[in-house]
């Protein structure tokens, strides 16, 4: 079992995983089926798993929307003792998790400051019934409870959730983080799992350190998310920005994205034009109060909004899994930063996009904040890779997953430079012109008069100035002023013209630039393409009333509006009844009964119990098929969670029936022949004695073993006997 031999647990907790690897996978794949209704476990995960099963501790290191909560709750489902403590600084989260798994039926609870005491007291108590599998708590409660529960709270795992705040290396230190240490010292033999998205390696072996792990594994997933789309657009300016945000919003008009812009009153601003055009936004910065962030927050979250213009204050408390788009407004300080926004979009894995516009403006605001942070070095040089990021001109996910130390070997096929290659043109020309106009004014001129010197605007200032009678003035009229900028801008990526941060983002020649421009060497620039086309006419399409549906959209809309029905009267968020992911699965395999409902990828038993008819309804409707359900599913949903494993208690409680009608159920179906294994329903004993009454008191059997047994369970027992019988005679 411990095959690396490294760490010798000696712990009980541990002792009744004495099963081989391939049994303790086998029972892993049915829990994750029948829980969480997927039929793999995602790379890693099952090796993470058996890891915290074996008693071992272990450092998890996995992007936002990775599968980190799978690792920590299936050994939970596996143990079959002891509850699951997950210790996380997002307390808005905890609600949204507990919902998560109480919709797929796991038992779970959460304890922390926004409950009150009575509601915490009550939870706690529950804790040593062992009826809750995974708890949810604060660092700071913790603290309050572990020396009380170190002596007689049987505790199978430790998941520490977001654990780089523990470290003072990571980028968001919390104090209350660092008292974590007493884990080990109150637990020492119960395993402990941290789980983080932050990948660098200082934060990754000061959570080892200082949560005093004993000699843990590292598992580093992979940092590629392969269904976030990456778009950079350059210099488009305020108008087409809005232009583009708005497109986004119509091709995604029943979901929601966010608008990460650089300051609260970029954020301000955003939002009011976005709301001025008819849109559902609202905005999210630290500088709102408590109630105000937090109004905007469940608004977004419950599906209110479409959009959210934030300042980067806004997605930690966040788990909302449909957001199909993020926008930067304004590139972000470092690629960290950056990674971290954008994949908050696609937690479900369905297709999300991704999109930033970069202007030279906003360096100058971002290099000032890296000079004042205190760590002027470091932060410039993230800055400057961010920058290459955004003028790259090769696949985009290749230099992300580069920075996170991942190669890929081919192009991803999912970023703008795969999907629209640039078109190499002869740009000799133009780069002569702009660079002959900077050597002209003295290198004193920035980018817009740079390009009205060229375009010979009559700009009153140009005028003052006297640069309409420099020998370029008029020279560029041929080009508009976005050709103007695009070029320039690559002129800059090529490190012919240099922008001078310090001195009002003015152009400069470089010393490669002086040479080109005595060589006359020939420049190969990417094509100018207008912003219209690249939008691809999204616009156009947006513009008509009716857009044609596919018959696959068609259905699609229909079943979001049965999850939404499903969302309201049960008040969850919509993503807890079920995944988009799972939603576009359904429309791909268009279940018609309940048991190929149950099959989806992303259905697990409890939902399809919960909520297979109105969707196979609806798409029964949508393939026309006439004829009506039917009745008697009631007897099919209790062998469906028969056969997966549920008591009949769990039964009742899943249908909200009473355990008599399962009984009920359950004879009909072993007078079916549909139901042959019983021993889960009835002891050996029981149906002897049932057996016995019935042979000695055929009249009063149900009066008699009425205190005896579960009501129901006689008539069960007579079924078996009566089934036994049938099968003997054939
Ligand atoms: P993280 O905590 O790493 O951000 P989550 O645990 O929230 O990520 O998982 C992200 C999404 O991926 C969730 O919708 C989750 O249900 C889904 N997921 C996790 N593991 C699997 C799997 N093995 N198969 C399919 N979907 C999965
Ligand atoms: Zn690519």
């Amino acid at each position: 079992m411990y095959s690396d031999g490294m760490t010798k647990p000696s712990d009980t907790n541990h002792e009744m995983i004495s099963v081989a690897d391939t049994a303790l996978e086998q029972r892993a794949a049915a829990l994750l089926r029948r829980f969480y209704g997927y039929s793999t476990f995602r790379p890693l995960q099952m090796d993470i798993i058996s890891t915290a099963v074996s008693g071992r501790d272990c450092v998890v290191l996995m992007p936002t929307g990775g599968g980190k909560s799978i690792c920590y709750q299936m050994p939970a489902l596996l143990a079959e003792r002891g509850v699951t403590i997950v210790v996380s600084p997002l307390i808005a989260l905890m609600k949204d998790q507990v919902s998560a798994l109480a919709a797929n039926g796991i038992p779970a609870a959460a304890v922390n400051s926004m409950q009150n005491e009575e509601e915490n007291r009550h939870i706690l108590d529950q804790l040593f019934s062992g009826r809750i599998k995974i708890l949810y708590i604060s660092p700071e409660r913790l603290l309050m409870e572990i020396e009380r529960w170190s002596s007689m709270l049987p505790i199978a795992l430790f998941a520490i959730d977001e654990a780089h705040c523990i470290s003072q290396w990571g980028h968001d230190f919390r104090p209350g983080y660092t008292q974590l240490t007493c884990i080990k010292r109150f637990f020492p033999n119960v395993p402990v799992m941290a789980l983080t998205a932050t990948a660098d390696r200082l934060t990754r072996e000061d959570i080892a350190t200082q949560l005093q792990l004993n000699d843990p594994r590292l598992f580093i997933g992979s940092f590629d998310r392969p269904n976030l789309s990456l778009r950079v657009i350059t210099d488009s300016g305020k108008t087409r920005r809005i232009n583009y945000i708005c497109s986004l919003i119509d091709r995604h008009s029943s979901d929601a994205g966010i608008v990460y812009c650089l300051s609260r009153r970029i954020a301000e601003d955003m939002d009011k034009q976005l709301r001025a055009r008819g849109y559902r936004s609202a905005v999210y910065h630290a500088g709102l109060s408590v109630t105000e962030r937090n109004m905007a927050q469940d608004r977004f979250i419950n599906g209110e909004l479409q959009v959210v213009c934030a300042t980067v204050a806004f997605g930690m408390g966040i788990d909302k899994s449909n957001i199909r788009w993020v926008v930067h407004n304004n590139m972000p300080r470092n690629i960290e930063s950056y990674y971290q926004e954008i994949g908050r979009a696609g937690r479900d894995g369905a297709k999300a996009e991704t999109v930033m516009f970069y202007s030279y403006g906003d360096i100058a605001t971002l290099q000032s904040f890296a000079d004042e942070s205190g760590q002027q070095t470091i932060n410039t040089e993230k800055l400057n890779r961010m920058k290459e990021y955004a003028e790259a001109s090769l696949c985009r996910r290749r230099i992300l997953l580069s920075y996170f130390n991942e190669t890929i070997d081919h192009d991803c096929g999912n970023c703008d430079i795969c999907l629209d290659p640039p078109v190499r043109v002869d740009g000799t020309i133009h780069t002569l012109k702009a660079l002959s106009a900077i050597v002209r004014v003295n290198g004193a001129v920035g980018m817009h008069m740079l390009i009205d010197i060229l375009r010979g605007a009559a700009r009153q200032e140009l005028i003052a100035k006297g640069y309409h009678t420099i020998k370029t003035y008029g020279a560029g009229r041929d080009l508009s002023f976005g050709e103007w900028n695009h070029y320039i801008s690559q002129m800059i990526q090529l490190g012919l013209i240099d922008i001078a941060y310090n001195e009002g983002n003015h152009l400069k020649i470089t010393p490669y630039g002086s040479r080109i421009l005595s060589t006359r060497e020939k420049v190969e620039l990417a094509e100018f393409v207008p912003f219209e086309r690249r939008q691809r006419g999204s616009k156009k399409s947006a513009e008509k009333k009716q857009p044609e549906l596919l018959p696959a959209e068609k259905l699609l809309i229909e079943l979001k509006k049965v999850r939404e029905k499903i969302s309201r009267k049960e008040r969850v968020p919509d993503y807890i009844v079920f995944t988009d992911k799972a939603l576009q699965e359904m429309v791909r395999v268009e279940p018609v009964t309940m048991e190929e409902f149950s099959n989806v990828e992303g259905v697990g038993e409890r939902k399809t119990v919960k909520y297979w008819k109105p969707f196979v309804t609806a798409i029964r409707r949508h393939k026309g098929i006439a004829e009506p359900l039917g009745t008697g599913f009631s007897q099919e949903e209790t062998l469906l969670l028969l056969n997966s494993g549920y008591t009949v208690a769990e039964i009742a409680s899943a249908k909200n029936i009473k355990e008599v009608t399962v009984y009920g159920h359950i004879a009909a179906l072993i007078d079916a022949d549909r139901l042959t294994d019983f021993s889960s329903v009835i002891t050996k004993a029981q149906y002897l004695r049932v057996m016995d009454v019935a042979r000695n008191n055929p009249e009063s059997i149900y009066e008699i073993l009425a205190t005896e047994m579960p009501k129901g369970l006689p008539k069960v027992a007579l079924s078996i006997s009566d089934y036994l019988l049938r099968n003997k005679q054939k």
